[in-house]
């Protein structure tokens, strides 16, 4: 069976879906971001390349008042993003329970590794 690659809409890491994998998915179900932990619902999954996903959310940790929260893509696009020389994004989103400012930073070219949280 064919292997599905999706491109993670957040950090653009290559997410792998088998023939079995995707046999198992159905429309309301959740797969979870190997490298930056963003959720996705699945929203079609019809066979070949018909498969559609919906971001939901990365539950991230304020690091000023400690609460969680989840970065959507509504609110990543309601956010300023600053492009950085070496290519990476950073987008500025603002914690809902404290009002905080917080950078978050997404690689390029996904490594593995989490957004980097900076305060
Ligand atoms: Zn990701
Ligand atoms: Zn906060």
């Amino acid at each position: 069976m064919a292997t599905l690659e999706i491109d993670c809409p957040v950090c653009a890491e290559v997410l792998e879906l088998t023939g079995e994998d995707r046999a198992e998915l159905r429309p309301g179900d959740v797969i979870v971001c190997d490298s930056c932990h963003a959720e996705m619902e699945v929203t079609r999954n019809g066979g070949g390349e018909d498969f559609e996903l919906e971001l939901l959310g990365i539950l991230t940790v304020c690091p000023a008042c400690g609460e969680e929260f989840d970065v959507t893509e509504d609110l990543l696009a309601a956010s300023p993003t600053l492009e950085a020389g070496d290519g990476s994004a950073v987008s500025v989103v603002t914690c809902p329970h404290c009002r905080a400012r917080i950078e978050l930073e997404f690689e390029e070219e996904g490594e593995g590794s989490p957004p980097d949280l900076r305060s």
